[in-house]
């Protein structure tokens, strides 16, 4: 099994290289904040409360994502193995989500983490928010709250899966192709 956990701050490009991840190695894609959207849409209860947060740049609750997340875990069948994309964001997150793997009798393979700069990170969100309609995307302080947002209480899992020896480090700063590259060596090189 490879249980992927793709990270970095809002921006880096993970959406986007998950979405090669997941076709590559045959993962289950399990993005909360695609989950999230989703359910505003369809204006559901969890949607509903979910927005509130999401519209200021802060976090959903941890029980809230937590029993969303477990729920979205239980239905993998011919897959092999999960692809995490902006799940977990906190340290209790983080054990929660090692409880459920191990419930599985299955642990996360590797974190990979894309570094890009806060002010590319700017930069790519403001332009996202052109296109799209994330709302969070278009005002320049809900970005710049859901950056420290990341600094203050999701950076620190960096430390949280190098101890158990799984971070690995790559650089977000060029083309998306490079990103693509250097990512699947670094799961390929894991492998053998
Ligand atoms: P980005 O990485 O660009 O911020 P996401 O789509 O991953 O975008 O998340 C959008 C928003 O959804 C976050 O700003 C946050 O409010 C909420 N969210 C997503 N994942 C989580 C999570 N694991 N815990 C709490 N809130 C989350």
């Amino acid at each position: 099994m490879l249980n992927i956990l793709i990270f970095g701050p809002p921006g880096c490009g993970k959406g986007t290289q998950s979405e090669f991840l997941a076709i590559q190695y045959n993962l289950k894609h399990l993005s909360t904040g695609d989950i999230f959207r989703e359910n505003i849409k369809n204006k559901t209860d969890l949607g509903i409360e979910a927005k509130t947060y999401i519209d200021q740049g802060q976090l959903v609750p941890d029980f809230i994502t937590i029993n969303m997340l477990g729920e979205k875990m239980q239905s993998k069948s011919d897959f092999n193995g999960f692809l995490f994309d902006g799940f977990p964001r906190t340290i209790k997150q983080a054990e929660s989500l090692d409880d459920f793997l191990f419930k599985m009798n299955q642990e996360i393979s590797m974190m990979i983490c894309i570094e890009v700069p806060k002010e590319e990170l700017v930069k790519r969100l403001l332009k996202r928010g052109k296109s799209s309609d994330r709302a969070d995307d278009q005002n320049k302080e809900i970005i710049l709250s859901r950056i420290k947002v990341y600094k203050e209480q999701t950076e620190i899992l960096k430390e949280y899966y190098d101890q158990k020896n799984k971070f690995f480090n790559i650089d977000g700063m060029s083309t998306i192709d490079d990103v693509k590259q250097k990512i699947f060596s670094l799961i390929n090189n894991h492998q053998k």
